[in-house]
């Protein structure tokens, strides 16, 4: 049987195994993905190893861990700095990242974009940052504070904190803070929104089966917007397609996880 999981904490609510165990059975492998909790991240390659996994994804608070543990780190997680797709090669594991990718495909059916800005400055953020940059568009970040900002710098994107910031046209607003998950906030103070969606064409949350304050607001600005559902979907597909070495049509892998979403 081939073994897959979910290393993160928490990870109870997660939908991956649904997702991912849907495929086994519509395909017909004998597979099965299970989810565990690593409370202690130094243990994540020695359990990945014990279960004899041949593939997992990682979620909060691991990506970097995974990062640093993998043999080999290939793709666009290289300049982002965080795995969430570990895949075993033998006796090696190798590393990717699928949520950048899963939040391109996201906003396919959005038009042109040409400039965006980035709400938040955690591991999301360098994911999307880094994709949108290789897509050739011009990327800013907006974080509450500045202490986050380096790698930002680091890597030539324009960044600004809540008091730096001045306003300006942007084709999408991207809200990567859990803002809104829990709670009735917004990610950046309502009056700097407002202008900003006042220019705007496009809003993504990448937070998602919830209609937070940011998309709210966003549709009573008439924006075309959509929350982290598509992501979340588009990153499972590619990891799934990764783990079998890229070997099935990605739109029979998503059609089988789309209706575990609708169900
Ligand atoms: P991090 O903890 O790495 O980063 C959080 C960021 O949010 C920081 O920049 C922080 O600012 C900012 N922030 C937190 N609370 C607030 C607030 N109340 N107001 C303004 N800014 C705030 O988080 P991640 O990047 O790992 O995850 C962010 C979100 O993305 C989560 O909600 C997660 O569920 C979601 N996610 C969705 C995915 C999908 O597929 N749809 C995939 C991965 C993640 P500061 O530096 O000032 O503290």
């Amino acid at each position: 049987m081939h073994l897959f999981g979910l290393f993160g904490n928490p990870v109870s609510h997660s939908i991956s195994p649904r997702l991912h165990n849907a495929v086994f059975k519509a395909f017909k492998l004998d597979g099965c993905y299970g989810r565990y909790l690593i409370d202690d991240a130094s243990t994540l390659f020695s359990t990945f190893h014990t279960l004899q996994l041949e593939g997992a994804n990682v979620t909060v608070p691991h990506k970097e861990v995974a990062y640093e543990g993998c043999d080999e780190v290939r793709g666009i997680a290289r300049n982002i700095g965080a795995v969430n797709t570990l895949v075993r090669e033998g006796n090696r594991v190798i590393g990717y990242n699928t949520d950048a990718e899963g939040f391109y495909h996201a906003i396919a059916s959005f038009g042109k974009v040409r400039s965006a800005l980035i709400l938040g400055a955690g591991g999301t953020a360098k994911a999307i940052a880094s994709i949108l940059k290789e897509h050739g568009v011009e990327v800013m970040i907006l974080n509450r504070s500045a202490s986050r900002l380096h790698f930002f710098e680091e890597n030539g994107f324009t960044c600004k904190t809540w008091d730096t910031f001045t306003a300006q046209a942007f084709d999408l607003i991207i809200n990567t803070t859990s803002a809104g998950l829990k709670d009735e906030e917004l990610p950046c103070p309502k009056a700097l929104l407002e202008t900003l969606f006042n220019q705007a064409h496009y809003a993504y949350d990448v937070i998602y089966n919830k209609q937070t304050p940011f998309l709210k607001m966003a549709q009573e600005h008439h924006l075309i917007y959509k929350d982290g559902k598509e992501m979340l979907l588009h990153q499972a597909v590619l990891a799934f397609n990764l783990f079998f070495g890229n070997r099935f049509d990605v739109k029979q892998i998503e059609s089988c996880m789309r209706e575990i979403f609708e169900l």
